[in-house]
């Protein structure tokens, strides 16, 4: 059995989690591998709506074993927390294992993270403020602390005494608020600690012995590959690489067993946070989309933020799922777009008068215009078709037109928010 990687395209938010939620009903094991609880992914199936920030997607079904990877954000308390609410909405207890060299997003992370938005002001980049940068800059200053340093508390303490040393200076110096002691941060651990400790585990060791033993495993990315910090839209990535290769190491999986990759991409665009993004739309046009976007509008799942939205960008999709390496595509909210007479595409950039298909750096690409072309829409509701050749003439056309401009084969379609609103090509 293979490993599955389950990521995004785009700017995050394209439906992974309901992709993901689909699938797991095959899977043995569902892997978050990088990100925090900055993020959401949102799921509807029998047991409600939920809107999953730390968990993996394959929660809702008993059988599964969902792992959080050494490659997560650890917020302890936001994952304890979710859980419980998770259990207190009538879900069975899911299984949970986090891996033993998972890092904690300690409570000067985000200190840190408000903090500096608050001095960037109107430069700033659009942070949630769940300390996810300040996270992941620690873990490569190696003033990181490990999920296993919470079992031993003298470790802990050094770990902490010596994070926080270098922070006070900026809290004292550079923010003007109070400095953080080692002490109060053990005492904002204690409880959770030892709630945590049956979860805990030696996740690769269990991965790896569960892939030799061909057991199936999805691992699923948070937010997508334009926001890669080495592939996306620097200086407006997220803090850890949302990208397929990267799930080898954030899930530790060896890299030959992932052997597909299934990149999420929505039927138009949307993006939460700064940056630039080509296709937006703005006025009425921008309303309408995002009032009938995604399950309940285009509002982010953790911030409530309203998302940008814009037409189906095929520049960038395709260049997301090159940087993926992307064996299939998952196009979602297909449906969404029922409601119009004609749909713009965005087949290339014009930038300073020159037209191109390849996705630039930044400087560029802060300049660049859609050349769009329009495609007839198909004016009807499509939530209740589960069969491809059902669907619309002009909606296979629009399917088709993408998939041929994105060079790669769209293998899943989805026509609404819940589970079962799916097409299999
Ligand atoms: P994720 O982070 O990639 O899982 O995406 P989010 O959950 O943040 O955003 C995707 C939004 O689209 C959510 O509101 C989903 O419920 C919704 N969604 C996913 N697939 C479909 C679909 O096919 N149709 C509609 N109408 N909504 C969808």
């Amino acid at each position: 059995m293979p490993a599955i990687a389950i990521v995004g395209a785009n700017w995050g938010d394209e439906g992974k989690g309901k992709i993901t939620d689909y699938l797991a009903a095959q899977a043995d094991y569902v892997v978050r591998f990088q990100g925090g609880n900055n993020a959401g992914h949102t799921i509807i199936n029998a047991f409600g709506k939920f809107a999953l920030h730390l968990l993996p997607s394959g929660v809702f079904y008993p059988k599964v074993i969902n792992v959080i990877g050494p490659g997560v954000a650890l917020n302890l308390r936001a994952f304890l927390t979710e859980l419980q609410g998770l259990i207190d909405r009538g879900v069975p207890a899911p299984q949970i294992k986090v891996s033993n060299r998972a890092q904690l997003l300690l409570p000067y992370h985000q200190l840190l993270d408000g903090y500096e938005e608050e001095r960037l002001g109107a430069r700033s980049f659009g942070s949630t403020k769940q300390g996810i940068a300040p996270f992941y800059a620690d873990k490569y200053l190696k003033l990181g602390v490990q999920v296993a340093d919470l079992y031993d508390q003298s470790r802990l303490q050094e770990r902490l005494e010596q994070a926080l040393a270098a922070k006070n200076i900026l809290f004292q110096h550079l923010y003007q608020k109070p400095v953080m002691t080692a002490a109060e941060v053990m005492a904002h651990l204690a409880a959770d600690t030892e709630t945590l400790a049956p979860y805990v585990a030696d996740t690769l060791t269990l991965l790896q012995d569960g892939l030799a033993a061909g057991k199936m495993v999805l691992l699923e990315g948070q937010l997508g590959a334009l926001r890669d910090p080495d592939h996306g839209i620097y200086p407006y990535p997220t803090s850890s690489s949302p990208l397929a290769g990267f799930a080898t190491v954030g899930a530790g999986v060896p890299p030959q067993q992932i052997t597909r990759i299934i990149a999420v991409t929505k039927a138009y665009s949307s993006c939460v946070g700064a940056g630039p993004f080509v296709t937006e739309l703005q006025g009425g046009a921008a309303e309408e989309l995002r009032r009938r976007g995604g399950s309940a509008g285009e509002y982010g799942a953790t911030t409530g933020r309203p998302r940008r939205v814009g037409w189906f960008d095929a520049v960038a999709t395709r260049y997301g799922c090159r940087v993926q390496g992307a064996t299939e595509v998952a196009l979602t909210n297909l449906d969404v777009l029922g409601y119009l007479d004609e749909i713009p595409l965005c087949t290339a950039y014009a930038i300073d008068g020159e037209r191109t298909t390849t996705f630039p750096t930044t400087g560029p690409l802060e300049r660049a215009q859609p050349v769009l072309t329009t495609l007839p829409g198909w004016r009807s509701d499509l939530t209740a078709i589960r069969c491809y050749q059902d669907l619309p003439r002009q909606t296979q056309h629009y399917v088709e037109t993408i998939e041929e401009l994105i060079a790669t084969s769209i293998r899943w379609l989805s026509v609404g928010p819940e589970r079962n609103a799916m097409i299999l090509r």
